[in-house]
């Protein structure tokens, strides 16, 4: 239920896992393994331990779900870099040489793109597009302008 959020966050540079299972037991206790906070839609789920980190989301519209963790100050202005993750499989990007992806993406984007990243992973290739720019507007009237 919160697929979108998820992808958002992973746009914004979160580390984040999207989990699928319906196991609350094994879902803490990846959690508490890897130091991770919940994202929950569900009033089940509780912490059952101090360091358990679990955060309420009531928002039931994706486009609002961010806002609402930023009020919750889940999370915080500009903590990590946004676009340096893959929104599908959440591993960091690292930058290919430009020549290699000729012939991988549309040839538009070929000419119009100096910089080109690769998730090591699926091997997705990404770069500066509409749906940064659109994100990078989001973000900026989420947080306001970057400073640096
Ligand atoms: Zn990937």
């Amino acid at each position: 239920m919160l697929g979108k959020l998820a992808k958002e966050l992973r746009m914004l540079g979160y580390d984040t896992i999207y989990y699928r299972g319906e196991n609350a037991y094994s879902l803490m206790k990846l959690a508490r393994e890897e130091g991770r906070v919940i994202l929950t839609r569900s009033s089940k789920l509780t912490p059952k331990r101090p360091e358990d980190h679990v955060v309420r989301i009531k928002e039931d519209k994706p486009s609002s779900q961010l806002r609402e963790l930023i009020q919750l100050k889940a999370i915080r202005s500009y903590e990590e870099t946004p676009f340096s993750r893959c929104l599908v499989c959440n591993m960091l990007l690292h930058e290919i040489p430009k020549e290699e992806v000729e012939g991988e993406v549309p040839d538009f984007i070929f000419y119009q793109q100096k910089e080109f990243f690769q998730c090591p992973q699926c091997s997705r290739i990404y770069w500066q597009g509409s749906h940064q720019d659109h994100m990078k507007k989001k973000i900026e009237e989420l947080f306001g302008k970057p400073t640096a």
